[in-house]
């Protein structure tokens, strides 16, 4: 699938020291590749690969992140452009009732839709009323009515003297008996058809007509893969729409639907459908659509930790310090245990951090506590104590023990911890390699 391309397609890079511009050109290929595996639209997969290449090649040297972490982290603020940012609020109208009307092909979730629309708009202190203007199917009408229950959300079905039996006429019926009893907002359920069918279209353009939508929602199967652009752009012409809701993203969509519809027609994708209970809906985040097509939510949130946490400058100094002649003090180990502390949760940046396949056990046992217990050791330390912790003496080890509330056992392995730091730390540095800050210090 399309998460496992992907992440392929970034292994690729692992190891490098910086990104070429053959590393770069390799992966946007293969990027490429499995978007259009994914039923991507062409010209979304074209817009997508140049923008990613073109910001990967200015991208600045980032000092805190590795050439597949910087990729990882264009693709996925790229994916986010594609999805559309952020989603934007319904339209209300000026002077209620607000009119949503659903459009979709048949199965593509209109009808579990308004009642889930329905239910959420209630929670938010609104009075829908859910319209059953499918008529084609024998049981459209039913169906509408027990979801409707469900949610909790009135239903206006045909009755004799509403239009039984015309669709449009109902519509209409619906709309003016919100007016009349001050329902907030109308929810038209609509026909569809199994395929693009101009009747279907006319007759959704002729309840469009009759009752002037605020909003008109395209209703998408986020699984019916290549045939999401012609029928979104069917849709668009036979019908109009101002915006998108995909729907069963709980199941193994490949993605390309939600990249390709908001790429192609320029509508945003607002609600994300997820699953057949009412309450499996939600706004559209293209955050977290960008985290699910990636599949590293958790790494992308690392990134940014490792980012925030990263000052470049201490880094650097630190570097210089170790790679002179060791004037490593515990005032300075002090300081990258915090910086480690700053990264969050030790043990979410296994695998994350290049290298780490050995000290996967040190980082498992690595104690957050420890660093708070750290500190309040080297604060009771006098300047001269952190600067040289030789002259460290049985009574000056109790003075400390006394002053932190720890114990000279403890000072004791602090100190060892800390030879042995400074040693690990100079060979790193000799070694030229540049681990993460305070990576020495377990
Ligand atoms: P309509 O023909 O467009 O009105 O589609 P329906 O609302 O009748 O939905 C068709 C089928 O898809 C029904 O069995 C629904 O329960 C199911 N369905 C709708 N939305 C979702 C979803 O988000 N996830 C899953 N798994 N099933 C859904
Ligand atoms: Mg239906």
């Amino acid at each position: 699938n399309l998460s496992d391309r992907l992440t392929a397609s970034f292994k690729q890079l692992r190891g490098k020291g910086r990104l070429s511009e053959a590393d770069i050109d390799a992966t946007v290929a293969e990027i490429r590749r499995a978007l259009l595996d994914a039923d991507v639209a062409l010209p979304v997969v074209r817009t997508f690969a140049a923008n990613v290449r073109e910001r990967a090649k200015s991208a600045e040297v980032s000092q805190a992140l590795r050439p597949a972490q910087q990729v990882i982290k264009i693709v996925n603020a790229e994916l986010v452009e594609i999805l559309g940012g952020e989603a934007r609020d319904l339209r209300f109208a000026k002077h209620p009732p607000t009119v949503i009307m659903l459009a979709g092909l048949q199965g593509a979730g209109k009808t579990t839709l308004a009642a889930k629309l329905g239910r959420w708009l209630r929670e938010q202190g609104h009075t829908p009323l859910l319209v059953a203007s499918d008529l084609q199917r024998p049981n459209a009408v039913t169906q509408l009515q027990v979801v409707g229950e469900q949610a909790g959300v009135p239903v206006w079905a045909p009755e004799p003297g509403n239009g039984v039996g015309d669709p449009v006429a109902v519509a209409r019926s619906g709309v003016q008996h919100a007016r009349d009893k001050q329902y907030s907002v109308v929810i038209v359920d609509t026909a569809g058809r199994l395929g693009v069918d101009a009747e279907m279209m006319q007759q959704a353009a002729d309840i469009r007509d009759a009752t002037s939508p605020d909003e008109i929602l395209f209703v998408l199967d986020a699984m019916i893969g290549q045939d999401a652009v012609t029928t979104a752009n069917a849709f668009a012409e036979g019908v109009g729409f101002t915006g998108v809701v995909l729907t069963k993203l709980d199941g193994d969509a490949r993605g390309g639907a939600a990249l390709s519809v908001r790429g192609v027609t320029g509508k945003p994708v607002m609600f994300a459908s997820t699953g057949e209970k009412l309450t499996d809906f939600e706004r559209f985040h293209a955050d977290r659509m960008a985290s699910r097509i990636l599949d590293m939510g958790d790494i992308l949130t690392l990134i940014e930790q490792a980012e925030r946490a990263f000052d470049a400058e201490e880094a650097e100094a630190m570097a210089a310090k170790l790679a002179g002649d060791g004037d490593f003090t515990l005032q300075d180990f002090l300081g990258q245990l915090n910086q480690l502390k700053k990264m969050g949760s030790m043990k979410k940046m296994l695998g994350m951090l290049p290298g780490m396949g050995q000290m996967r056990e040190q980082l498992e046992n690595f104690d957050e506590r420890e660093v708070d217990r750290v500190e309040a050791i080297v604060h009771s330390m006098t300047p001269a104590e952190r600067t040289n912790p030789k002259i460290l003496n049985g009574s000056r080890r109790q003075r400390i023990a006394k002053g932190s509330g720890t114990t000279v056992a403890e000072i004791n392995s602090l100190v060892e911890r800390f030879d042995q730091a400074k040693t690990m730390m100079r060979q790193m540095a000799r070694g030229g390699g540049k681990g993460m800050p305070g990576m020495g210090m377990m």
